[in-house]
């Protein structure tokens, strides 16, 4: 049987993690608070054995939002444009 694309998906530390980690939960996010809750989200995916796969997958679907492969929005954009 041929893989699917989140085939991956299974093996993601941040299965049960709160979603809220990831994405803000709130668009008037301070600043202080963006950077505390992405280091924590980040913490997480720099221990999790399919960062890689997530972070292909989120630039194959160009993600708007969120830490995913452990990098934020940014971060992806800035990847891209290297
Ligand atoms: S890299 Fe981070 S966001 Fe992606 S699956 Fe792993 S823990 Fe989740």
């Amino acid at each position: 049987m041929a893989a699917t694309s989140l085939d991956w998906a299974g093996g993601a530390a941040c299965r049960g993690s709160e979603g809220s980690l990831f994405y803000s939960a709130d668009s008037a996010e301070r600043k202080e608070d963006r950077l505390e809750r992405e280091q924590l989200a980040k913490r997480i995916c720099a221990g999790c054995a399919v960062r890689e796969e997530c972070l292909h997958a989120a630039l194959e679907r160009h993600e708007s939002y969120g830490i995913w492969g452990g990098l934020n929005e940014f971060e992806r954009r800035a990847l891209t444009r290297a």
